[in-house]
């Protein structure tokens, strides 16, 4: 145990692995190194409470400093990891200095996917990944202004809530015919377009994206293709991520969006590991690679990879799941959707609080829950089983979810 094990990264999962390294008894020494100047934290609050101004930076940690002392976990902040030897088994910082490893886990996330429309460098206008970035959008984020939000996946959703809630005139375009059509079927892709119309955005589908943005220096209006000119007094834009693999990549690791690794995290070097958002894994419940964002995905890598660094492997199985608050609306996914051939759903969209079962043939695939934690939590069990259900069945509210999803698991 008087190895070095390297954190590229001080994100989620570099966070959960420098914890788990340490609750799995490794004794050696642990280095995290990150580009931004703050301990791991959680980034889903950035585009909900954070945004809000309902819970300080201090409340997004995962770890306070004390946890990092404690436990002799070397935390370097703002330093990025320019690149690194695999022959030497070294790291070189942006500060010039080398560091050696005999272990490196490879934890650097995934960034904004950029956009190129004339006019995207002026002030006011944004993306959404840092607590950097939400401390620059509080700054326009104020009552009467015209907040622009260009996409409609769960973070432009969730900053237009967040934006209407607090009294901005907010205006989403997205290319697509629906919002979050990437994830979620068109019933709940039209209840969630409901809900933040009747919240007074204006939500265009169907977008051409040659827009333009103008202004002097700060961000006046936005230009769509079709001439029509919008106020714009802040922008947002959320059009995905892409996973960070340069300096795997750069150093000859296999990467096919993301940096390929096996179950255990394992990278095509022996002595690198990789996890969370910049990988691309097996799953063995899905029978298939895929590549995450999220939040359960990043810490359950971490928690395979220092499991195996400590010498107790456990393959990382899991079924995915996420989660998105708009106003008072708690979207729970589990499982993936996609190559469903039938969508029930439970419930009236009406009463706000329903689900979305995706069925290929009677198997349950994945499931959207919307205000249904119980149907979200059951069906976790029930998608990881492979259980069948009757579609007919589950589309019947008279029978308790929790009799008919444990007659399923039995
Ligand atoms: P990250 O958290 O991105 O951390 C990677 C870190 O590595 C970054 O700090 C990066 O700057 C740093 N880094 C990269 N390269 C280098 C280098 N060469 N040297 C040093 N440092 C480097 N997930 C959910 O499940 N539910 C949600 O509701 C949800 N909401 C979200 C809302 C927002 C606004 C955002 C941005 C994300 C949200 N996510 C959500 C996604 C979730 O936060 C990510 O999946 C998770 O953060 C991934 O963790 P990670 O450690 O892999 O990557």
């Amino acid at each position: 145990m008087s190895e070095t094990i390297v954190i590229a990264g001080a994100g989620h999962a570099a966070g959960q692995a420098a914890v788990s390294l340490r609750q799995g008894g490794f004794s050696g020494r642990v280095v995290l190194i990150g580009d931004e100047p703050y301990l791991p934290y959680q980034r889903p609050p950035l585009s909900k409470k954070f945004l809000a101004g309902e819970v300080k930076i201090d409340r997004l940690l995962i770890r306070h400093d004390k946890f990092y002392s404690d436990h002799d976990i070397e935390v370097r902040l703002s330093t990025r990891i320019d690149e690194f030897d695999r022959n030497q088994q070294t790291v070189r910082l942006d500060t010039g200095k080398q560091l050696e490893y005999d272990r490196l886990i490879l934890a650097t996330g995934s960034r904004v996917r950029k956009i190129d429309m004339p006019g995207i460098d002026l002030d006011g206008v944004h993306y959404l990944r840092t607590i950097d970035d939400v401390v620059r959008i509080h700054e326009g984020f104020q009552p009467g202004n015209n907040l622009i939000i260009i996409g409609a996946g769960y973070i432009g959703l969730e900053v237009a809530a967040v934006a209407a809630t607090r009294g901005l005139n907010v205006t989403v375009l997205e290319m697509a015919d629906r919002v979050m059509m990437r994830v979620v079927a068109p019933e709940v892709s039209a209840f969630f377009e409901k809900v933040h119309r009747e919240a007074g955005v204006d939500i265009r589908c169907g977008r051409d994206p040659n827009s333009a943005l103008l202004g002097d220096s700060h961000v006046r209006t936005l230009r769509s293709a079709d001439g029509e000119e919008l106020p714009a007094d802040i922008v947002v834009i959320g059009i995905g991520i892409v996973p960070t693999t340069d300096i795997a990549a750069a150093a000859g690791l296999e990467c096919d969006d993301g940096i390929v690794v096996d179950e255990f995290c394992r990278t095509s070097d022996p002595h690198i590991l990789a996890i969370g958002d910049c990988t691309n894994h097996p799953n063995s419940l899905l029978s298939r690679r895929l590549r995450l964002e999220s939040v359960h995905n990043a810490q359950e890598q971490a928690k395979a990879a220092a499991a195996m660094l400590c010498g107790h492997p456990k393959p990382y199985a899991q079924i995915p799941w996420f989660w998105s608050d708009q106003y008072d609306l708690k979207l729970q996914i589990v499982g993936i959707s996609g190559t469903h051939d039938q969508v029930v759903l439970r419930g009236n969209p009406d009463s706000r609080s329903f689900a979305a079962f995706y069925m290929q043939g009677d198997q349950l695939i994945a499931v959207d829950a919307i205000n249904r934690p119980r149907e979200f939590m059951l069906s976790k069990k029930l998608i990881a089983q492979g259980a069948r259900v009757e579609p007919e069945i589950l589309a019947d509210s008279s029978i308790e979810f929790k009799d008919l999803a444990t007659a399923a698991l039995t």
